[in-house]
């Protein structure tokens, strides 16, 4: 008998979170980003629900490959373009897109020898100063790029640092127009936040919208809105069992270091799920949980392969009732991922690319 902890990945919530961003993003092409595993579902668990995108942006050449393995014939792009030489071998041969963000990737390019004239994401600092040009040697670099028989079309891009929050997209949005608007070719800028957020602004959809964390039922402005705000649905389930019971008296405290004492009796439920499974161990006592669909919370520190909650409120608790971590349950009931993140100190994100290796995923149907 396996350890009862599993993640379940619902492909029918991905499929209405794409198309819940297409509605978003009115004609603008949807790249479904995908690095990171798929944000930790597994690009091959996800790509079936996700094949109605016009595109996939991954990290890596491995996820490339992994795209095509799979039949993908359309257009795969490398957010990050490549990091060394040869890897524009593979580029040539996936038939990949990738970014161009600093002088270096002009080089490699202009020694790159290629039948067919790559696309290229041509990348503009506007602001996050993370990857890209800065506006100032944007256009030297477009022209460079342009000169080259290794360029087929050249794209524009950049990417918002406040679309989540207050600040939103104005002012990058007004330096990456000054500083393209009589350049040829299609733009791409907005991430999950500026589709839903700023979506209304054709300007921020332009022709590519790049949405990630969106697919996977996360909301990318929490605690601003919640998924549900946002018509998201959970892809990801963490669901496990209660394999041990206690009961407390006032004073009895719980896991390593003691950090929740009762302050009447309780009833407390052991759960098999630990860091090691990649729930946060920074979570503090009081997060939410579902038992057998009921919402309660954890208690004491999370240790490596176990958490505690309070089944007080749940007296049909007992060994084996269903737990789930974050997602839904099989009532129905929902627990977002972001609410668990937010008490963790941390983002839906970060919870989904965690979960551990030794977690059986399997696929809902
Ligand atoms: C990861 C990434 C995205 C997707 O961002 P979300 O916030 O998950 O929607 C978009 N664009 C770039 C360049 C990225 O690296």
């Amino acid at each position: 008998m396996p350890r009862p902890i599993h993640a379940l990945i619902h492909p029918q919530a991905l499929r209405h979170n794409l198309a819940r961003v297409r509605q978003a993003a009115g004609d603008a092409k949807v790249w479904a980003v995908v690095k990171a595993r798929a944000y930790g579902h597994g690009i091959e668990r996800a790509f079936d629900a996700l094949r109605g995108a016009d595109g996939f942006a991954v990290l890596d050449l491995h996820e490339a490959q992994t795209l095509r393995d799979l039949g993908w014939r359309a257009p795969v792009l490398l957010l990050e373009g490549v990091f060394e030489q040869r890897d524009l071998e593979l580029c040539s041969r996936l038939d990949l897109w990738h970014v161009i963000h600093h002088e270096a990737h002009i080089d490699m390019l202009s020694r790159h020898k290629t039948q067919a004239p790559h696309r290229v994401f041509l990348k503009m600092n506007s602001g996050m100063n993370r990857l890209g040009f800065t506006p100032s040697s944007f256009r030297s670099a477009w022209a460079r790029l342009n000169a080259l028989p290794q360029v087929d079309e050249i794209s524009l891009m950049t990417h918002f640092a406040h679309a989540d929050d207050a600040l939103g997209v104005a002012e990058q949005l007004s330096c990456f127009h000054a500083h393209t608007h009589d350049l040829q070719g299609e733009r791409s800028l907005a991430n999950s936040a500026a589709v839903l957020r700023h979506g209304h602004d054709a300007a921020v959809l332009a022709d590519w919208v790049r949405p990630g964390i969106a697919l996977y039922g996360s909301a990318p402005d929490h605690p601003l809105h919640t998924a549900a705000h946002w018509g998201l649905q959970p892809a990801m389930s963490l669901r496990s069992s209660l394999i041990g019971l206690q009961d407390l008296k006032p004073g009895d405290e719980v896991g390593y270091g003691g950090l929740f004492k009762a302050d009447r009796p309780m009833r407390i439920g052991v759960v098999a799920c630990g860091y090691a499974d990649g729930y946060p161990r920074h979570t503090p006592s009081g997060t939410p949980v579902l038992v057998d669909g009921f919402r309660t919370y954890t208690v004491g520190r999370v240790s490596m392969d176990m958490l505690c909650v309070d089944v007080t409120p749940v007296p049909a608790a007992q060994v084996g009732s269903r737990v789930t971590l974050w997602g839904s349950d099989a009532s129905g009931e929902v627990l977002c991922i972001d609410e668990v993140a937010a008490a963790a100190g941390t983002v839906g994100y970060e919870l989904m690319c965690a979960l551990a290796q030794r977690v059986a995923v399997t696929v809902d149907v």
